[in-house]
Order: structure tokens, then sequence, then C-alpha cells
């Protein structure tokens, strides 16, 4: 079972032991979370601390999972983005030169592209990482933060650590 706690970021401190296995932490492992409130973009990035091993574990990156990120995403998007400007600039019914068509299209095309690549490499190229590594990248992940109070919420695997926290916060 996972547990959260909030905290105010800027005022919070991990205690310095691996939040996967609570032995004493070496590294620090950061996480990133992006959050839109209306025109606001707030990107919440933690350093969780981490022993050796863990952070190694979160670190690694499998051979298919690096070819997934590198390769497939990379191709997927170009693709991807070629397609699009094909499929927009043959069915143009509007009576523009073939400049204006060329150009949009392009830069429907870079855009396809950008979020074909985006797609693959952050949510597809993870589900080919070690059992190992997903542990240890998911130890600790924000869920929810509210820039009201500016209170952040982690959600812990390791509900024991949770606890230690929810006391000393
Ligand atoms: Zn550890």
């Amino acid at each position: 079972m996972s547990k959260s706690v909030d905290v105010k970021l800027a005022q919070f401190k991990f205690p310095s032991m691996c939040v996967v296995c609570m032995s004493p932490s070496s590294k620090y492992f950061g996480i990133e979370q992006v959050y839109t409130y209306g025109q606001k973009t707030y990107r919440m990035k933690v350093d969780v601390p981490m022993c050796e091993k863990h952070y190694q574990a979160a670190s690694f990156k499998s051979s298919v999972e690096k070819v997934v990120e590198k390769h497939v995403a990379v191709g997927g998007g170009i693709l991807a983005g070629i397609a699009a400007m094909i499929v927009l600039i043959l069915r143009w019914t509007g009576d523009n030169s073939l400049i204006i068509k060329l150009f949009i299209g392009a830069i429907m095309g870079l855009g396809v592209f950008a979020m074909v690549w985006w797609v693959i490499s952050a949510f597809i190229a993870p589900l080919f990482a070690k059992r190992e590594s997903k542990e240890a990248r998911n130890a600790v992940k924000i869920t929810r933060y509210s820039p009201m109070d500016q209170i952040t919420r982690l959600e812990f695997a390791n509900e024991q650590l949770a606890e230690i926290l929810q006391k000393t916060t």
C-alpha cells in the first residue's frame, strides 16, 4: 500500500535515507511533474534521496528502453510528422500558393513530430524498464500540487517512510 504526505516543498527536507529501502542515502534522484492551472504552469521538482544501489537502479535504462526512447520515438515522430504534412497538403481545399501549403504543413508536421516523440519517450519507453528500475523511480511520486497554499502531495510506495515523514513535518 502506498501512502500520501502533503508537504510544502520550500520547507520540506527528506531525511538522509533511501526512499526505497530506508538505508543511508548517498545520492539524489530527481523526479518531476508539471501542473497547469489556467495560464500558469508549475514545474514541480523533487530530489529524492537514494542509496547507491537504488540510485543506479532508478537511473539505469534497459537496452530496450534506450532503443525505444532514442530510435522508435524519433523515427515514429518523423514518420507521423511527414504523414501529417502529406495529409494536410493533399486535403487542402483552399486556393493558396504551394509555399503557404508547405509552410503550414511543415509547422503541423513538426508539431505532430514533437507530440509523438514526447508520448513515446515519456510514456512508452519507461514500460520497458527493468522491474527494479520501475520500483526505484516510482518510490516517490508527485501526485498533486495546489498553487493556492503551495502544498505538494507526495505519494510514497513505502508506507513506513511516509509515516516517519509525517511525524517530522
Ligand atoms: Zn536503497
